[in-house]
C-alpha cells in the first residue's frame, strides 16, 4: 500500500521529543539516547524493518508530523488515550506511569494533594496529559486559567521552577524523579492517573501488527527487562 514517512515500506522513520529523560534525551556526546530510543529501535528491527533517521521535535508536533507523514512512528512516552486515538493508532502498551507534581527544592510550596495547589502558578509541557491534569484542576476551580503555564518542553518548565517563575509543574513520575536527581527540584506528591505508554503509528499503517508481535517477543525473551535495568535502575 501507500506508505508515507520515508515513503518506503521497509523503513520506519521514528520521531520523538527529547528532554524527557530517561525515556529520550541528548547525552554529553550530543546523541539522542534513552529507554524509548532503544526499545523503539529494537522493536522496529525485530519487526523486520529498517530504522530511519530520528526526528527530534516538540512533543506537541509529533501527532501532526505522524499524520502528515513526516515520520512513521512516535516513541515519546506518549500516553494512550481516546482523544489521541481519534487521530492515530497505538501499539500495545509498553510502560505504566502516573503523574508527579514537581516543585523547587526547599520551596515554601507545601503541597501534598491537588487541593493544596490552589492559588499557585502551575505548568506543564504543551500537548501532554500533565497539561490535561492542570486544565482539569481549572475545571474543578482549584487553579485559575490565568495561572496555567504551557511550555514547549519540560526542561524549560524546570528552569522556570528553579527561577521561581512557576510554583509547580505536572509531569510523568519517572521523569520528575530524573529531574529531581540532577536539578534543584523535588517531587511534592504524586497524582494517580494509571496511564500507559504506547508507540504511535498512522491508523492505516498495516505494519503495526508486526510491531506488536515484536514487542511481545521483546518482553518474552527478557530484552524488555534488560532495557528497564539499563535506563531506570
Ligand atoms: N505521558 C505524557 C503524555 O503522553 C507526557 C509525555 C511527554 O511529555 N513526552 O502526554
Amino acid at each position: 500500500g501507500d506508505v508515507l514517512g520515508g515513503g518506503d515500506e521497509d523503513v520506519i522513520v521514528p520521531g520523538t521529543a527529547s528532554g524527557f529523560a530517561p525515556f529520550e534525551f541528548i547525552n554529553e556526546d550530543d546523541e539522542l539516547v534513552g529507554f524509548d530510543i532503544d526499545l523503539a529501535e529494537e522493536t522496529i528491527d525485530r519487526a523486520g524493518y529498517e530504522v530511519g533517521d530520528w526526528t527530534d521535535t516538540e512533543f506537541d508536533s509529533l501527532i501532526p508530523s505522524l499524520t502528515e507523514g513526516n515520520i512513521d512512528f512516535i516513541a515519546a512516552g506518549m500516553t494512550i488515550n481516546e482523544e489521541r486515538q481519534e487521530a492515530i493508532a497505538f501499539s500495545d502498551p509498553y510502560y505504566e506511569s502516573d503523574q508527579a507534581v514537581l516543585v523547587a527544592a526547599g520551596s515554601d510550596v507545601d503541597a501534598s494533594a491537588v487541593e493544596d495547589l490552589e492559588g499557585l502558578i502551575v505548568g506543564a509541557q504543551g500537548g501532554t496529559t500533565g497539561l490535561d491534569e492542570a486544565e482539569a484542576l481549572v475545571e474543578e476551580g482549584i487553579l485559575e486559567e490565568d495561572d496555567l503555564r504551557q511550555y514547549d518542553n519540560y526542561p524549560l518548565a524546570v528552569e522556570d521552577l528553579e527561577n521561581g517563575n512557576v510554583d509547580a509543574i505536572i509531569i510523568d513520575i519517572p521523569v520528575a524523579q530524573n529531574f529531581a536527581s540532577g536539578r534543584d527540584v523535588e517531587v511534592a506528591f504524586e497524582i494517580e492517573t494509571g496511564e500507559v505508554f504506547g508507540f504511535g503509528m498512522r491508523q492505516d499503517d498495516d505494519r503495526l501488527g508486526d510491531i506488536n508481535d515484536a514487542l511481545g517477543e521483546i518482553r518474552d525473551d527478557g530484552t524488555y527487562e534488560d532495557l528497564i535495568e539499563t535506563w531506570f535502575e
